[in-house]
């Protein structure tokens, strides 16, 4: 069956009436990451609500919200059978939206440094559709390790009665993680793409061989700027915390521009007392 569509709150909730529901959001232009999040999320509740909307609160001045992939009525075919609703509101925000969230420091760094505002947006937009939506669980990509990290900070300390639940990362058959920008990658941009995600995995190799993180992290920046990306950072943190990376448990997390693509990927690396221990995320 295909979803119903609700672009409203009321409308929502008119269907869902006080039935459980698992939510995966999203700004749309499905692919397989999306949906694994989705098949994941339909198992978890009695109604499985995908939201589509593309939050302009999380994009830069120069970045891309105006050209960013659009088209509702594919994305609802993709959900054929798998997404009971997909909630498309033409508006999350009330003008002025004057009420900002103050984030911890971790919101500026990383992915924060670099796209300045963007976790605040993002959490703005993800309270919203908590309120409008009450989930019982939500679906997150580890693809974005620091933003589901962050949201997972905000459900606790701003009391949020949902499960946060984290996917793992879909890859291409050749090791890109999925991602509704890659359709921007020319050709030739496309073939080198594949280079991050095996700098990667050089460098988690490396550290669970011994190497300290901050040098293969390093060895690995070095790699990929030799290869063209701009590298915006390549760093390791703590898996658990997203501080230093003391523990056993380290994840490896990237952002690049190849071209005017921006593409960012992470690897957990477990170092090898902690292989036999290591709890799931
Ligand atoms: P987006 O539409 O890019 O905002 O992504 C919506 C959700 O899908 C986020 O929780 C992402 O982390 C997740 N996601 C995007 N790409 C992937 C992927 N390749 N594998 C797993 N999850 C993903």
């Amino acid at each position: 069956m295909q979803p119903l569509v609700a672009t409203t709150a009321a409308e929502l909730r008119a269907i869902t009436k006080n039935a459980s529901i698992a939510l995966t959001p999203t700004m749309g232009a499905l692919h397989e990451g999306h949906l694994s999040l989705i098949k994941q999320a339909k198992k978890l509740a009695d109604i499985n609500v995908v939201s589509i909307y593309v939050n302009p609160l999380q994009f830069g001045e120069n970045e891309d919200f105006d050209s960013y992939p659009r088209d509702l009525s594919a994305d609802c075919d993709k959900l054929r059978d798998l997404a009971d609703v997909v909630f498309a509101p033409q508006d999350l925000y009330v003008t002025p939206q004057t009420v900002r969230l103050a984030l911890p420091p971790l919101a500026d760094e990383l992915c924060g440094h670099f796209r300045p505002g963007f976790f605040q947006g993002v959490a703005t937009v993800v309270c919203k559709l908590f309120n409008s939506i009450s989930p019982q669980t939500a679906v997150f990509g580890l693809k974005d390790f620091q933003q589901t990290h962050i949201i997972r900070l905000l459900t606790a300390q701003l009391n949020f009665n949902i499960d946060i639940v984290a996917a793992p990362i879909v890859r291409e058959t050749d090791g890109l993680a999925m991602s509704s920008r890659n359709i921007y990658l020319h050709p030739a941009e496309r073939a080198q793409a594949i280079l991050l995600p095996q700098t990667l995995q050089m460098a988690a190799k490396q550290i669970m061989e011994g190497v300290p993180p901050a040098q293969a992290a390093a060895a690995a920046a070095a790699s990929l700027t030799q290869n063209n990306f701009v590298v915006d950072y390549v760093e390791a943190r703590d898996y658990s915390t997203l501080g230093a990376p003391i523990g056993e448990r380290i994840i490896l997390l990237a952002a690049v521009k190849l071209g005017k693509t921006r593409l960012i990927d992470n690897i957990e690396c477990v170092l090898p007392t902690a292989a036999k221990t290591a709890p799931n995320f």
